[in-house]
């Protein structure tokens, strides 16, 4: 298991790497371009493979990247789904260009379609971009807090779209945050047991390739996505202790994607994840 943060572009990659490496940090997650829009400037080849070099001058390894919130594979505007697989087909690109081996993906809003129906789109979508996508990359789903009509907040519906590949072919990134407001009992190690033997019954466990370990302000079951630094929230921190004691792989990325990132609470986060893993 590796500690990291999701690492923010502003203020310069080199100096907030150097900075989290202070703290510890082993592995990072990075936005591949602004996450708000449509649109990917061209890469700067030369400004990447600094970044790429910096990393691994510091051993901060696996690079993972997130991909832009605009993306949805299940829209049913043929304008957003065209969109959608572009931008997500550029992040695949970029994501080699890091020699990142994770792209994490919300999995996406039906708006209104359905359950099924969105989830199909879904599975349709990424049939059709995978052969293009570059070897080393894997697409992981998100799981989701389910507010509104959004995709992917169980793991049945995970599952749905994870096994209609072969075996391999996805992964899935498990954000703590977005399972405790989907109604998953984070905040007790009976509660995490419970769920990730529901996760190898549905998928297997060789398939969660990332954590996003992030405390929620919001209650159980609330729907609502609000991500709270580890122990101050309504989580608390006896779920995350089992969850980071489980015989992970190595390299498997244990990510906080908590509020006033490039602040303090970097290291305050971080050092909170690490006592937890040691006591
Ligand atoms: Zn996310
Ligand atoms: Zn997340």
């Amino acid at each position: 298991m590796r500690l990291g943060v999701h690492l923010p572009l502003k203020g310069g990659f080199a100096a907030n790497l150097k900075r989290v490496k202070n703290y510890g940090c082993e592995t990072i997650q990075i936005f591949a371009g602004n996450p708000t829009a449509w649109k990917m400037a061209a890469p700067n080849h030369e400004e990447i493979n600094k970044r790429v070099s910096l990393a691994r001058e510091l051993s901060v390894y696996p690079v993972v990247i997130h991909s832009a919130y605009l993306i949805n594979l299940a829209s049913r505007s043929p304008d957003f789904h065209e969109k959608s697989i572009s931008l997500l087909d550029e992040t695949m690109m970029r994501a080699s260009l890091y020699g990142a081996p994770y792209v994490v993906l919300h999995v996406g809003n039906h708006g209104g379609a359905g359950i099924e129906p969105g989830l199909e789109q879904v599975v349709a979508t990424i049939s059709r971009s995978l052969p293009g996508w570059p070897d080393g990359v894997k697409l992981l789903l998100e799981n989701t807090a389910g507010g509104g009509t959004a995709l992917g907040s169980s793991l049945e519906e995970l599952a749905h779209v994870l096994n209609s590949f072969p075996k391999g072919t996805l992964g899935v990134c498990l954000d703590t945050a977005h399972g405790w407001a989907a109604g998953y009992d984070f905040g007790s190690a009976e509660g995490v047991k419970e769920f990730l033997e529901q996760f190898e019954r549905c998928m297997g466990l060789e398939n969660l390739c990332v954590l996003h370990m992030n405390d929620a302000k919001v209650a159980r079951g609330s729907r609502v996505d609000r991500h709270e630094h580890i122990g101050l929230g309504q989580i608390g921190v006896d779920g995350f202790r089992e969850l980071l004691r489980q015989s992970w792989a190595p390299e498997m990325p244990a990510i906080l994607e908590t509020p006033e990132m490039g602040s303090d609470w970097d290291r305050r986060n971080l050092e909170a994840l690490r006592s937890l893993l040691q006591v």
